[in-house]
């Protein structure tokens, strides 16, 4: 932006109207941040700061009047910039920079975020989460090292970007026919984000052309597809290539890949380095429901769906009220003739007033057009939805209500969406009672609501809370013996997220194996990305790393690759053949991890969810804010790890042996 400012200023202005047309629509926030930033102009912050109530608000009204100070004094500022030629400001200082979060979001930004959100909104040229070698790459010393990555996702083609980014050679095994994961497998109707797209995509990459707040999964497949030519990584990943095991050599101190190709041939290949980025949510789990084999007509999971499937005037049955239940039910609800919905257990579901908006093409204009508009947006966004409601979510023990609630404010969003629903329902009581979880509000997964309450409403809609007994050929029966004939069974199940890295065949050092270590439900790591007697593995999306208080997994995603990154640069810089992290690291982590992760909602006795195993062990979900998990992955602490030079026995690095992982590294949040 820096250099290019000028150019964008000019572009700006160039046609005045198109200025002024965009300004009359564009969001006031960012709006408001772009003149402070160009101006240094304190008092219309806090002019207009009042008006600014939450981090959503703007959407709401700042007075007209206010707002066309604000777009007024914006277009001089540009024209001015433009005629006087004059570069680009500096970045405000650290206390404006804070005043001007904390008034865009009408709530004190602590000064702690600060580094984080500079990072994110990315005002320079500099690519603020890239990895760079210490010295010159060309005086490091002789190496030939190989990383293979199993995943084309976002997790996969981020860390491709950062290897090829530092030269550093790498191939990428992707099961599927082309890159995606979840966002090529999940074809159901009405797929799309939860999380606003302007900071649901690579920092790196900005995409100011989003045609929704949410986009829906064919536009961010298209985006994941625009990342792979403009990094051309398609030439690196071997598609239709299913990794089925990885073996560590203890003899060569290298990995031993295998994989099935599309004709079902196996082959393998060695390198230095795994990194493993098959996503929590890539194998789909299905119910244990006595007959489900039986049923004649067409039966699949969303993440299948069946689109040779006309579902027009069809019995549909659909079995689960999760995050894809609540996409695809109100999108399939009016074509079919009838659609009768399973539930276990209800899920919370809050709106959000930007869920089915269409981004203006005033706002496209200004994210385009105006020099840090779209930073500003993504920051706005990124606070919105990130760490806003962590504190919320710990259990109060004086509380009373525990059987429903945790603390005041939980206790309060409880009543908030309690009343939201209602109205959605027309006052209709005892539909109410069967759709409002009798859990805490975001004890499971918090849903935007795509118009679910009201489908439910619809003449040809009926949820079902109680309990399935079997399925036949061409109905699901119940408990009591109600028969419900169906013509197509959809399961909106989900994933089998506990089972991380199944079914691959991982084997570490001195026979451990990763289902061993794990079983099939207890994965744990350090920091979610590395496992004790697994040298040289890296986890992308790995054990406690899913997002459940806010965030966007992209975020995780670009945290951790960066960290792997940084340990792969200390191999290659320091000529380490293996980096394996200490059991003690590990197990204080995970001890510190499980405390904590106790103390929050989702370990509340009320909730089942696929977060936990059964002996309430949060397992997939991370417990720490945001803000907590980025300073732990900021810088990786060569010391945690047992290292080995060729010959060698795994030792600690340099005379550190004293640095066992410290209280004040971990957050006490
Ligand atoms: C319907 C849906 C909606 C979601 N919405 C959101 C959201 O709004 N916000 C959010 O933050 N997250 C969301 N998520 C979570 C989402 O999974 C992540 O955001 C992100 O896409 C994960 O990327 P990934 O690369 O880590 O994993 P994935 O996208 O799952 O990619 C894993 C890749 O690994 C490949 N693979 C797996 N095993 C092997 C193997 N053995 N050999 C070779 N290849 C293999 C798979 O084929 C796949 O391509 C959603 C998930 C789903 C299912």
């Amino acid at each position: 932006m820096a250099q290019d400012f000028q150019l964008a200023v000019r572009e700006a202005v160039h046609d005045e109207a198109a200025l002024k047309a965009a300004l009359a629509e564009a969001d006031i926030a960012p709006m408001l941040m772009v003149l402070v930033q160009l101006t240094g102009d304190l008092d219309i912050l806090e002019e207009v700061a009042p008006y600014i109530h939450g981090a959503w608000s703007f959407l709401q009204s700042v007075p007209e009047p206010l707002k066309q100070k604000v777009r007024d004094r914006l277009v001089a500022t540009l024209q001015d910039y433009a005629t006087s030629k004059q570069i680009a400001p500096p970045q405000p200082p650290a206390d404006v920079l804070q005043r001007m979060m904390s008034a865009g979001v009408g709530q004190p930004v602590p000064d702690e975020y600060i580094p984080l959100l500079l990072e994110e909104m990315r005002f320079g040229e500099e690519d603020t989460r890239a990895v760079r070698w210490h010295n010159d790459p060309a005086k490091l010393p002789p190496w030939d090292f190989k990383v293979i990555i199993i995943g084309a996702g976002f997790g996969g083609l981020c860390a491709a970007i950062r290897l090829k980014q530092l030269g550093i050679r790498f191939e990428v095994f992707e099961k599927n026919a082309s890159v995606g994961g979840t966002w090529l497998e999940n074809e159901y109707p009405g797929c799309a984000v939860d999380t606003p797209n302007h900071f649901y995509s690579y920092s790196f990459h900005v995409n100011n052309r989003w045609t929704q707040h949410f986009s829906r999964r064919d536009e961010i497949l298209a985006y994941i597809e625009d990342v792979t030519r403009t990094y051309d990584l398609r030439p690196h990943i071997r598609f239709g290539a299913e990794a089925t095991s990885a073996i560590f050599d203890e003899k060569t101190d290298r990995w031993q890949l295998t994989w099935r190709d599309a004709e079902g041939r196996e082959e393998s290949a060695a390198c230095n380095a795994v990194i493993s980025a098959v996503g929590q949510l890539n194998r789909a789990s299905i119910p244990k429901i006595t007959g489900l084999d039986n049923f004649s007509g067409p039966l699949f999971h969303t993440a299948r769906w069946d689109r040779t499937v006309d579902l027009k005037g069809k019995r549909v049955a659909m079995i689960g009220t999760g995050a894809s239940a609540m996409q695809a039910g109100p999108s399939i609800a009016s074509d079919v003739a009838h659609l009768r919905i399973f539930q276990r257990t209800p899920h919370w579901a809050m709106n959000n007033p930007n869920y089915h908006r269409a981004v203006s093409n005033s706002n496209r204009w200004a994210l385009e057009h105006i020099p840090y508009f779209s930073n500003w947006l993504r920051f706005q966004l990124f606070w919105a939805s990130s760490d806003g409601f962590h504190a919320s979510l710990h259990v109060d023990p004086s509380w009373t209500s525990s059987a429903v609630s945790l603390n005041e404010a939980n206790h309060k969003m409880r009543e908030l969406i309690v009343d939201y629903v209602r109205g959605e329902l027309g006052g209709d009581e005892e539909l109410l009672a069967k759709v409002i979880p009798s859990y805490p509000p975001y004890g499971k997964r918090m849903l935007r609501d795509n118009y679910w309450y009201r489908m439910l409403k619809r003449e040809n809609v009926a949820p079902e809370t109680d309990p399935i007994s079997h399925v036949t050929a061409e109905s699901i029966v119940m408990k009591d013996g109600t028969v419900h004939p169906a013509d197509v069974i959809i399961l909106a199940t989900g994933f089998q997220a506990s089972r991380m890295l199944w079914p691959l065949d991982i084997r570490g050092r001195d026979g451990h194996t990763i289902r061993d270590d794990w079983g099939d439900d207890d994965p744990r790591g350090y920091l979610g990305v590395t496992v004790p007697h697994y040298p040289n593995l890296f986890l992308i999306y790995g054990p406690n790393t899913n997002l459940a208080h806010g965030g966007s997994i992209i975020f995780h995603t670009e945290c951790q690759v960066r960290y792997i990154v940084q340990a792969l640069r200390e191999m290659i810089e320091r000529g380490y053949t293996t980096m394996e992290v200490r059991q003690d690291v590990h197990d204080q982590y995970n001890h510190r991890l499980d405390e904590k992760a106790q103390s929050m909602v989702w370990a509340h006795p009320g909730v089942t969810s696929w977060y936990k195993n059964d002996r309430n062990r949060i397992t997939v979900t991370s417990p720490w804010r945001l803000l907590d998990y980025w300073g732990m992955m900021r810088h990786f602490v060569p010391e945690d790890f047992l290292v080995a030079k060729p010959g060698q026995k795994p030792e600690m690095p340099g005379q550190r042996a004293d640095a066992v992982i410290s209280a004040d590294r971990l957050p006490v949040s």
